[in-house]
């Protein structure tokens, strides 16, 4: 078995949807669950839709036309009747949601959830609609709520609940068609409330898929030919990688490369599944292959690629008195866990610690906690850069490109660290600068600016 999992915008046209069914259609002798995501094109933005709507909503203003046009135009253009394809069913509930949620005046980030999974739960009926229909595919929609994936009550980032695998693999197999379609992003708890994976989920859907099927291998369709030397919307001149191994396509996804959620890689890692990232628009390119050990290519530098985070913070936490002081550390982490703030990169000093976190509200929470006992500043608006690769240990001279590279384009660098694994050098400088020093690097790295 293999999944497939089709990223918002593999979905996001009538024309798309067509070749994503063509794609199935191709792989039947290797039984894909395939695994959907929200509409998402110029023309439906069907997740940050559902989002504005609720928040209109709970602003006092309940629509849902915006929602629902989309959603119809789609079916329409694809020959889905909504009401036999339940389509329609779906539109009514998310309407009657947003009046409950104008009158109450709140949106919790459960609700939240509620809103954000209708988007799926709709896209993957559109598409098995199209694939059985109009591809004539044996093909059965369930979703993965129906299906029994379970997550922990974490709304907006829920993990996955390992216990639940074995009943959602037998529920798998007793289905019996050769295909079978699934929501990506969406999951519920085990008293049945509708959780997400965080923004972007649906990768981690696939894999998670893939380790419940115990998969050959899974596939994550998108809008580039695989994972690239940095993001091609910011350097044009980025090149797919053809092959990464599992420990840098993690470091990659959690430090801000967009095509893989930043969960993506652990269940690969756990059951060893290799995970092949492929152009929707594109399929005879190869794109990149991620497994544990791929063939050696003499012809590659020692760097992979380079990924960028927006919207950092730079924590910095300052006591005379930490010298010397057994237990300091843990007690500022302590202070971030029960926030939930989450650490990218830290430099120590005597006196002072440096964290990097995704800017968000706990982090001010935590901040306002860590003055009790520490002189705290919080800077916003950076951006943390990774230059990435497992071959630039025993490579020596990386770093030293890297802040060459920064000094001639006059970037300056507010915070750098390599790891003592040596797979990533990180450096953090202001929003403004990220665009020219990822251009830059990408320049002294690959020989091509962009
Ligand atoms: P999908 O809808 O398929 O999930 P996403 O928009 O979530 O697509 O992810 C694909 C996008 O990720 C690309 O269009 C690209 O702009 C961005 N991206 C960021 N970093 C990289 C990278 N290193 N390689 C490829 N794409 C990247
Ligand atoms: N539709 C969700 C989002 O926009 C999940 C995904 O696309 O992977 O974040
Ligand atoms: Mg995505």
């Amino acid at each position: 078995m293999i999944t497939m999992k089709f990223g918002g915008t593999s979905v996001g046209t009538p024309e798309n949807i067509r070749q994503v069914c063509q794609l199935v259609k191709d792989e039947i002798p290797r039984r894909p669950v395939v695994i959907v995501s929200a509409h998402n094109s110029p023309k439906v933005r069907m997740t940050d839709t559902l989002i504005a709507c609720a928040k209109a909503a709970r602003d006092g203003k309940p629509d849902s036309s915006k929602v629902s046009e989309a959603q119809l135009w789609i079916c329409r253009e694809l020959g889905v009747d909504p009401d036999a394809a339940g389509v329609s069913r779906h539109l009514d509930r998310f309407d009657k949601l947003l009046h409950g949620i104008a009158m109450i005046g709140e949106l919790t980030p459960r609700t939240m959830d509620v809103v954000m999974s209708f988007g799926e739960r709709m896209s993957a009926r559109v598409l098995n609609d199209v694939l059985t229909r109009e591809f004539g595919v044996s093909s059965k929609y369930r979703s993965s709520i129906t299906l029994g994936l379970r997550t922990d009550h974490h709304f907006g980032a829920a993990r996955p609940d390992p216990l639940c695998f074995p009943a959602v693999a037998k529920q798998i197999a007793d289905i019996g068609t050769p295909v079978l379609v699934t929501t990506g992003f969406i999951a519920s708890t085990d008293d049945g409330q509708i959780t997400t994976l965080g923004r972007g989920g649906s990768d981690y859907s696939a894999t998670i898929f893939g380790a419940i099927v115990g998969a050959e291998e899974v596939q994550i369709w998108t809008d580039v030919s695989g994972v690239m030397t940095a993001d091609p919307r910011i350097v044009p001149a980025a090149a797919s990688i053809p092959e990464l191994t599992f420990t840098e396509a993690s470091e990659l996804a959690w430090y801000g490369a967009k095509v893989l959620h930043p969960a993506t890689m652990v269940p690969a890692i756990e059951s060893g599944i290799p995970v092949r990232v492929k152009n929707t628009a594109h399929p005879k390119h190869p794109g990149t292959v991620i497994r544990e050990n791929p063939e050696p290519n003499p012809d590659e530098g020692a760097v992979k690629s380079i990924a960028l985070m927006r919207g950092v913070s730079l924590v910095t936490i300052s006591t005379g008195r930490m010298f010397g002081t057994h237990g300091f550390m843990s007690k500022v982490f302590d202070v971030f866990n029960r926030h939930n703030v989450n650490i990218h990169m830290i430099a120590t000093s005597e006196v002072t610690i440096s964290c990097t976190t995704p800017h968000a509200e706990n982090v001010e929470k935590a901040a306002e906690e860590l003055k009790n006992f520490a002189q705290v500043t919080v800077e916003r608006d950076l951006a943390l850069i990774s230059v990435v690769g497992e071959r630039m240990k025993g490579t020596p001279g990386v770093a030293a490109r890297v802040t060459r590279a920064m000094a001639d384009s006059a970037v300056n660098i507010r915070m750098i660290s390599q790891g003592a694994s040596e797979i990533n050098i990180a450096l953090v400088v202001t929003d403004p600068a990220a665009t020219a020093a990822v251009t830059a690097l990408h320049g002294e790295l690959f020989g091509k600016a962009g």
